[in-house]
C-alpha cells in the first residue's frame, strides 16, 4: 500500500514496524464545544485509514487522545483557556464540560458508523506521563524555565521547521512584537506553563518545576508514545497541524528520544463552505445533529466524505449532501436477503484503489462499475457487503427499505416495499382487481401509484 507521507512530501511503499500489524494515533477532539462536520470529516479519513488496514490484513491499534485540558484560544502560549472559556459560559465546571463533549464527541462516532478507537485517551488521565517526557526532554537539555512556564528551546533542534518547510527567518522578523519577552527563539513553546499567582485554575496539577498545567503539544507526543511505542507507524491530524502542532510534536520527539516518534505523518485537508474554511460566520458550522434535524441520514454525510480525496477537502453544502443521500440510498435498494459470493475482479480492481493512498472517490468510482455490471443481484450485493469493511455505510444491518419514489431513491417503511412488491406480483397474475385494492391501500397510506406499460412509478404525496 502506497500512502502520502507529509514528511517527505510524497507517496511512500508503507512498510510497518512489525509484521501484519499498524498503530495509528489520530490527533483527537478538543472537548470544549460540539464537533461539526469540519472535525468529523478529519476522524471519518482516519476511521477509513484503520478501515483499510484491517480490510488488507492488518492487526490495527487505532490510539485517539481527547483534549480535555484546556489549550490556549490561539497557536502561541497566551490568550484565555478553550475549556475554561466554555467552562464561564455553560456555566459548568470543565470536568462537567469536558465529559458533555467527550459524550456527545462519542455519539457522533456512533452517527457516522466511526470504528471506536482501540484507545481513546484523555489528556488528563495522563499527566504523569507528560511530566516525566518533559523530564527527559529536559535532562537532554532542550528545555528552558521562564517567568510563566517551561519551553523547548527550538534552536536547539537543528531541522526544527524543516517537517512544515518554516522559513525561520521570515518568522523572526515577523515576530517584532513578541507577546512573551523571555522567550529566546518564537518559535519555542510551552512544555509546562504554571498556574497564574492572580487566579486559581479549575484544571492544575504539581509538577517538579511547580503547579500548573501541561503545555498543549505534549499530550500527544507522551500518549503516542505511551500507547504505540517510542516510534510507531502513523501519525495523522488535520492539515492545520503541520506547521505548528506536528513540527512541535516531531520536535519533543527528537528532544526526548533522538529521532521522529512516527514514521509517516498524514494530513486531511479541510471541508469548506463556500469556498471558505467552515466557520459561524460564514453559515457552515453545522453539527452532525443539525443535519440530522433537517432530515439527512448522518450516513449520507460520510457517503459525502467518501466522495473526496482527503488531501484534497470537499466543499460543502445541503445540495451535495442531498445527492449523495440519493446516491447512498440507491445502494441501499439493491439489498436482498440471499447472498452470493464476492467477485474477484472488482475485488482486486477495488484494493488496487484503496491502496493507492487512500483513492476514495476512484473505489467509489469501482463500487458503482460494479454495481451496473451484469453480475447476478446475489453477488452485486456479496461484493459490495465486502467494500463496506472499508466504506462503512453500514449497509449489512440497514433496517429500513429503500425505493424508486419519482426519480430518486427513498428510504420507506418496510411495510410500503410489501405492499409495491406484492402489488407487482399481483399484476404479473393479472389479478387486475387485487392490484387496484393494493393502489388504494398504498394511495391511504400516501404512496401514488402511476402504471405505464411496463413499469410502475411511486411518488410520495406530499
Ligand atoms: P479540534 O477539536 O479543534 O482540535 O479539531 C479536531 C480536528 O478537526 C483537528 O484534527 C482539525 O484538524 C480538524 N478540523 C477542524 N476543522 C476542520 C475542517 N473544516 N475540515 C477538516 N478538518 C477539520
Ligand atoms: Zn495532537
Amino acid at each position: 500500500m502506497k500512502i502520502y507521507n507529509t514528511t517527505t512530501r510524497q507517496k511512500e511503499e508503507f512498510e510497518s514496524i512489525k509484521e501484519n500489524e499498524v498503530g495509528i494515533y489520530s490527533c483527537g477532539p478538543t472537548v470544549y464545544s460540539s464537533p461539526h462536520i469540519g472535525n468529523m470529516y478529519a476522524y471519518i479519513c482516519w476511521d477509513v485509514l484503520a478501515r483499510i488496514k484491517k480490510y488488507l490484513g492488518y492487526n490495527v491499534n487505532w490510539v485517539m487522545n481527547v483534549t480535555d485540558v484546556g489549550h490556549l484560544v490561539n497557536d502561541s502560549d497566551d490568550g484565555e483557556d478553550k475549556m475554561e472559556k466554555g467552562s464561564k459560559q455553560e456555566g459548568l465546571s470543565v470536568w462537567e464540560i469536558a465529559k458533555k463533549y467527550e459524550n456527545e464527541f462519542e455519539e457522533n462516532l456512533k452517527e457516522l458508523n466511526i470504528q471506536h478507537p482501540n484507545v481513546l485517551c484523555k489528556a488528563t488521565d495522563n499527566i504523569k506521563e507528560q511530566i516525566d517526557l518533559i523530564k527527559k526532554i529536559e535532562a537532554n537539555g532542550f528545555t528552558y524555565k521562564i517567568t510563566d512556564g517551561i519551553y523547548f528551546d527550538t534552536s536547539k533542534f537543528a531541522d526544527y521547521g524543516k517537517f512544515a518547510n518554516l522559513n525561520l527567518d521570515k518568522i523572526r522578523e515577523g515576530a517584532r512584537v513578541e507577546v512573551n519577552e523571555e522567550k529566546k527563539n518564537p518559535t519555542d513553546f510551552a512544555l509546562w506553563k504554571f498556574s497564574p499567582t492572580s487566579e486559581k485554575r479549575q484544571m492544575e496539577w504539581e509538577s517538579p518545576w511547580g503547579v500548573g498545567f501541561p503545555g498543549w503539544h505534549i499530550e500527544c507526543t507522551a500518549m503516542s508514545i505511551k500507547y504505540l511505542g517510542e516510534t510507531f507507524d502513523i501519525h495523522t491530524g488535520g492539515e492545520d497541524h503541520i506547521n505548528i502542532h506536528h513540527t512541535n510534536e516531531i520536535a519533543q520527539g527528537y528532544g526526548a528520544f533522538g529521532h521522529n516518534t512516527a514514521n509517516y505523518w498524514m494530513h486531511n485537508a479541510f471541508i469548506t463552505f463556500k469556498g471558505e474554511k467552515i466557520s459561524k460566520s460564514s453559515g457552515g458550522l453545522f453539527t452532525i445533529f443539525d443535519l440530522k434535524n433537517k432530515g439527512f441520514d448522518p450516513l449520507a454525510y460520510r457517503y459525502m466524505a467518501l466522495g473526496s480525496h482527503y488531501r484534497k477537502g470537499i466543499e460543502f453544502s445541503l445540495e451535495s449532501l442531498k445527492t449523495a443521500e440519493i446516491a447512498l440510498n440507491k445502494l441501499r435498494s439493491y439489498k436482498i436477503d440471499s447472498l452470493g459470493k464476492v467477485d474477484k475482479t472488482y475485488k482486486k480492481e477495488f484494493i488496487e484503489k484503496i491502496s493507492d493512498d487512500l483513492a476514495m472517490p476512484e473505489a467509489m468510482a469501482i463500487v458503482w462499475k460494479m454495481m451496473k455490471s451484469d453480475l447476478s443481484t446475489e453477488d452485486k450485493w456479496a461484493t459490495l457487503l465486502d467494500f463496506d469493511q472499508v466504506l462503512g455505510l453500514n449497509l449489512k444491518s440497514i433496517k429500513t427499505n429503500t425505493i424508486k419514489l419519482g426519480l430518486s431513491y427513498e428510504v420507506v417503511p418496510k411495510e410500503i416495499v410489501d405492499l409495491v412488491e406484492q402489488r407487482k406480483k399481483v399484476r404479473e397474475e393479472k389479478n387486475w382487481a387485487e392490484s387496484d385494492r393494493l393502489r388504494e391501500v398504498l394511495k391511504n397510506k400516501g404512496y401514488l401509484v402511476e402504471d405505464s406499460q411496463n413499469s410502475c412509478k411511486i411518488h410520495k404525496i406530499r
